[in-house]
This record gives C-alpha cells, structure tokens and sequence, in this order.
C-alpha cells in the first residue's frame, strides 16, 4: 500500500542548495517510491548552537510503499552518502539532514522513529514548506497545518525565489 510520506531537508554545510539538490534526485530513485512533489527552499537560523552557518530547508512530498524503518534505513544510507557525520553535539552543523514528519496516518514511537516528528508542529522552516505541499493538511491528531501556522511566525525565515 502507498502512503503519503512528508519529508524534511535540511543542511548548512558543502553548498547547501547543492546537497538538498542531491537529496532530492536520491529521494527520487528510492524504491516502491515516487517523489510527487518538493516544496521552495528556506534559509532557516540554525536551531541549537548559534555559531554555524544559516540552514537551507525544504519538505518534499512522497507516496512510498516502503516501511517506515526501511524508509528510515534509506534515507539514514543518503545523509551518509553526503556525507553526514554524526557528533555528540545536539542540532550542530551538518551536510544533510532527513527527517520523516509524516507517515500517512501513522503514530510511530519506537527507539528508531518517532512519527509525526516530536518538533515538527513549532518549527517554522518545517510547517511553511509544508504547508505549500499541502496546505489543507491535518496531522493525525486533528490539528490543522493552518493552526499550528498560525502559532508559529515566519521570523528567521527566508523563501528563496525558485
Ligand atoms: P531533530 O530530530 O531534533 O531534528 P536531528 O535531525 O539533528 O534532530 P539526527 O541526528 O538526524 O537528529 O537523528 C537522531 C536520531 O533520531 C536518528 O538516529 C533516528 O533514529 C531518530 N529519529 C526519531 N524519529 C525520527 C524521524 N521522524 N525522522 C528521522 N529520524 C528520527
Ligand atoms: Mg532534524
Ligand atoms: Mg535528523
């Protein structure tokens, strides 16, 4: 079965545009999975510590029948192919970063995958990207996109023309 899937990118390392670029050709060649649709690209203020580059975000839309860990599995495989290095520092600088916010309807809180993401309804480089895929959208606890927007200013936040 084909799930709609939202994925967040994120990266503020190694020509950022070029890495989401990148990602999004590898998200498109995923198996059992069709790439429907990528959102503009954002420059975000980093999250965490203060002293690293702005961030380059976007969320693009899939339709995956893959499961939600292989899926996790794959796109782990790409952070590392760009060259992603893992460190101790929480929300430090790195080439990529590929988050599942949304699995279908799914509510996932395993070791390995917390879906919807535990951050996604605050953070602003997140919701305006995905409300340009989607802006009727409800998360599956029946919150609108439109609410959380609304809680959530579009400060420190800049749409990059296309
Ligand atoms: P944040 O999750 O706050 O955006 P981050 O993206 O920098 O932080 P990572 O270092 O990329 O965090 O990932 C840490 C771990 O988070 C991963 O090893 C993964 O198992 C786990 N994780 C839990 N839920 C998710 C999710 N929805 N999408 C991606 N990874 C997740
Ligand atoms: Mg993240
Ligand atoms: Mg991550």
């Amino acid at each position: 079965m084909m799930e709609r899937v939202y994925i967040g990118l994120g990266s503020n390392l190694a020509e950022p545009l070029k890495q989401l670029r990148g990602a999004l050709t590898a998200l498109a060649a995923l198996p059992q999975t069709q790439l429907l649709a990528q959102s503009s690209f954002y420059v975000s203020d980093p999250l965490g510590p203060a002293d690293q580059p702005r961030y380059v975000n976007a969320v693009a839309a899939l339709d995956s029948a893959l499961e939600p860990l292989v899926l996790l599995d794959a796109l782990q495989a790409i952070e590392l192919s760009q060259g992603r290095e893992r460190k101790a520092e929480r929300w430090g600088p790195r080439t990529l970063d590929l988050d599942i916010l949304l699995f279908g309807e799914r509510l996932l809180n395993n070791a390995r995958l917390t879906v919807p993401h535990y951050h996604m309804h605050a953070r602003a480089f997140v919701l305006y990207p995905l409300a340009e895929l989607a802006p009727e959208l409800c998360l599956p606890d029946g919150r609108a996109l439109s609410e959380l927007l609304a809680a959530c200013p579009f400060a420190g936040l800049e749409r990059l023309p296309a």
